[in-house]
């Protein structure tokens, strides 16, 4: 059997993980020096009695090379921004991240620090968080801001125990019990509100995929705690009505929630603070690079107005001087919410972004992936089978969202099968399903750092798939059929028991 072409029938016999061969090894250590043979025996002392091994560990006895080309040969079966031609994951920024932003990330003095360690030591990591939250708050139009959450959904549950606590100080929290969110929201927003407490009440989008501000005015009252909003929305929409939905839901004594986990389309362009909104988070694992797929590290920090500022979590990083510290002084605080500081290293990526583009870059940035979706969408709604739902004519900001529905009705072939048709192209598919208000769902956001052979490889392969849907749609059926694995169980491969994260798994898999 080859190893770089194998069939899922093929892992019925787990071959491919008996690489190894008995008392094969791949490394090489000095012998132990006579002298030494006593420290270790005091040393193996230390070890409480029962913690010893009493065997050796089961592991595949290997030379480097085979170690050096296993290892190769699963990561060319990765996908990945960096390996593939393209990424168009919508709602998720699949960006390319800076090589020198990983270097960065990796260097041993980041690395090597621990949260433990006396502030006098960290000063380097200290400040550039400090000028990060800087950077940040300009980018947001917002007057303090946490970079403890570890993830965007982690920021919106922060945001919205923010609110909470601002509401309890005044004495309103028990007639303030509603949290407002439209149907496009991502799913982590009434997941985050309804963890911190709260009801959510659901709002309809209107025809151009904005709050229907009809309907928002008859929901809001002194029951509202506050409304989630993301700008542009999960269409790729910008609501141009934002300055009035602040203007209503403030009228009644209720906070905006910005989700600014995709900030790709208005970085340098406009403010989530000047639109209205008191709570903010940006995801920085999407819009200012690091890569994210795997499920993190991520990075959610999140901004408020000034009169939320005591709520924040504890400690912050002051400077005084140019000599960094951490402070506690936050009496009103809502206390911590992540170990220590949050995930550095996604924060010196983000950091290295906005320094390297700087704030014209930034602006560029949202400006070309602002293009590169247009193109896109104007390439591909009036294929045969695609359409363009909600706000005809308008254009999109940072992503898209097409409709296979047409296709489905006329052919058969769904939204999944064009995004399993993609794969055989090399191309990875979008994301499918995502808003849920529009059917058969195809949401694409190319980012500012595909170039145009990209755009219009993808644009070609949507095309040919549509030609194929309504020629041979048992060929978009059956896809994908070039890869390593061809149709997944879709069930079993996403559910945590059969996940394989170790040759271990496959062996009991495949027994
Ligand atoms: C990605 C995303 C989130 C959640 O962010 P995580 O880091 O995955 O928790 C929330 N809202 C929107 C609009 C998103 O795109």
């Amino acid at each position: 059997m080859s190893l770089r072409k194998f069939r899922q029938a093929d892992w019925e016999e787990p071959l491919i993980f008996e690489l190894g061969s008995e008392e094969r090894v791949g490394f090489s250590v000095p012998s132990l020096e006579p002298e030494l043979r006593d420290t270790v025996d005091d040393i193996v002392e230390l070890v409480p009695n029962g913690m010893l091994r009493t065997r050796p560990p089961m592991l595949p006895e290997v030379s480097e090379i085979e170690v050096l080309r296993h290892f190769i040969h699963l990561s060319q079966m990765n996908y990945g921004v960096s390996s593939g031609l393209f990424y168009p994951l919508g709602s998720c920024t699949m960006k390319y991240s800076p090589v020198i932003n990983e270097v960065l990330a990796g260097h041993p003095r980041l690395t090597g620090a621990h949260p433990d360690q006396d502030v006098s030591s960290v000063q380097g990591v200290l400040e550039f968080m400090h000028e990060l939250k800087k950077g940040y708050l300009e980018v947001m139009g917002m007057d303090d801001a946490s970079l403890q959450p570890a993830a965007g959904a982690h920021g919106e549950y922060l945001g919205i125990l923010i609110t909470r606590a601002y509401h309890a100080d005044r004495g309103e929290l028990d007639s303030r019990r509603e949290i407002i969110i439209p149907d496009a929201a991502h799913g982590t927003n009434p997941a985050s509100a309804m963890m911190a407490g709260f009801k959510t009440v659901e709002i309809p989008s209107d025809e151009d995929g904005g709050v229907d501000l009809a309907a928002l005015k008859s929901i809001v009252g002194p029951q509202t705690a506050g409304l989630m909003l993301t700008n542009p929305n999960t269409l790729g929409i910008f609501d141009s009505n934002v300055a009035e939905i602040a203007e209503i839901v403030h009228g009644v004594g209720g906070l905006m929630y910005y989700d600014g986990a995709n900030l790709n389309a208005i970085m340098g362009k406009c403010r989530p603070g000047d639109m209205g909104f008191d709570v903010v988070h940006v995801n920085l694992h999407k819009t200012f690079s690091t890569p994210h797929g795997g499920g993190g590290p991520g990075s959610g920090p999140v901004g408020v107005k000034a009169f939320l500022a005591d709520y924040l979590p504890v400690p912050d990083v002051v400077e005084m001087e140019g000599v960094y510290s951490l402070s506690w002084d936050r009496p009103k605080t809502i206390g911590k919410i992540h170990g220590y500081h949050g995930n550095v290293g996604p924060m010196l990526r983000a950091f290295a972004y906005m320094l390297t583009l700087g704030g014209e870059g930034l602006k560029e940035a949202s400006e070309i992936s602002v293009l590169n979706s247009n193109y896109i969408a104007s390439k591909l709604k009036d294929v045969r089978g695609y359409t363009l739902p909600f706000a005809e004519g308008k254009p999109r900001m940072h992503e898209a969202v097409l409709s296979a529905l047409k296709m489905e009705e006329e052919t058969g072939v769904r939204a999944l099968n064009v995004s399993k048709k993609l794969l055989d192209y090399g191309l990875h598919a979008p994301t499918t399903y995502f808003p849920l208000i529009v059917p058969e769902a195809l949401m694409i956001e190319p980012t500012e750092t595909e170039p145009l052979e990209a755009l219009d490889m993808f644009i070609e392969a949507m095309k040919e798939i549509s030609d194929l849907a309504y020629t041979n749609p048992e060929e978009v059926l059956g896809a994908p059929h070039d890869t390593t694995l061809s149709k997944l169980d879709e069930a079993r491969a996403a559910h945590p028991k059969t996940i394989c994260l170790s040759w271990r798994t496959y062996c009991q898999l495949y027994r």
